[in-house]
């Protein structure tokens, strides 16, 4: 069974004017770690917003494990399903922002445990059990009374990646999670995606970081204007690229 399947999407800005993702169609299975790559501006964010729900589709359909959250109709425009459905298709994955973006007037340990109470209705005990484990594994067990503000950016981004995971998602998206932070941190934070990915967490993974994704994930896909030009095997992909275009992209991380 496909984690995520995601078929002929398409989405315009700009009264239409804007074609930024052009018939793309993904799938994900358990375990399997995506990489997207490709040049800024190519739709890469706006592809992981659609899959996340925080933006809507033109057109195409969004499936999280069979289960309809988005389908065209006969008129080629995608329907959402109804807000029970979708608020359970939210509970299975998490994302993972460049900005961090955790809640700044929450305590670190807050910033894990209000969604699992709030959402998943655990008890705060429960809760926190599982939070003060995350933030262990994360290597952050003695900044739980913490507040963002007072962490490195390194820090912060892995108390987001802790978060993401006490909602126990099914499958994990970042998009460029090392990209704001200062190049000493980047390894980090990589080295975090990275365990995931041994523990065999599905995830999909926007970076620049080329040779994590090739060491990482069990794909990559190249994305430019809107479609996506390669995709296979990191090797062979970021190694041997086929499309002339995809030459051209790498050759700027040479
Ligand atoms: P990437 O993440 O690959 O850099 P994005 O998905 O952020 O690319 O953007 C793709 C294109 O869509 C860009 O031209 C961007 O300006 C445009 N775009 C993204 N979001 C919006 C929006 N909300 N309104 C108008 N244009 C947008
Ligand atoms: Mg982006």
């Amino acid at each position: 069974m496909n984690i995520l399947e995601i078929k002929n999407v398409k989405k315009s800005f700009n009264d239409s004017t804007l074609h930024v993702l052009k018939d793309i169609s993904l799938t994900v299975a358990q375990g399997e770690v995506v990489a997207i790559i490709g040049p800024s501006g190519s739709g890469k964010s706006t592809l992981l917003r659609c899959a996340t729900l925080l933006t809507k589709m033109d057109s195409g359909d969004l499936l999280y494990s069979g289960d309809y959250a988005a389908k065209t109709n006969e008129q080629g425009v995608s329907v959402y399903a109804d807000k029970q459905q979708l608020k359970k298709i939210r509970s299975r994955f998490g994302l993972v922002f460049q900005n961090f973006n955790l809640f700044p007037h929450f305590s670190v340990l807050k910033n894990l445990t209000d969604a699992p109470i709030q959402v998943l209705g655990r008890s705060k005990e429960e809760a926190e059990k599982k939070a003060m484990a995350l933030l262990e594994k994360m290597g952050l067990a003695d900044k739980a009374d913490a507040y963002p503000c007072q962490l490195s950016g390194g820090q912060q981004q892995r108390v987001a990646i802790a978060r993401a995971l006490a909602m126990e998602p099914e499958i994990l998206f970042f998009d460029e999670p090392t990209s704001a932070l200062d190049p000493e941190l980047t390894g980090e934070i990589l080295k975090v995606i990275r365990q995931l990915a041994e523990e065999h967490m599905t995830m999909v993974i926007v970076t620049h970081e080329m040779s994590f994704a090739r060491d990482v994930a069990d794909r990559v896909i190249f994305m430019d204007g809107g479609v996506i030009v390669e995709q296979g095997d990191p090797k062979e992909v970021i190694s041997n690229p086929k499309e002339e275009r995809t030459r051209q992209f790498l050759s700027r991380f040479a």
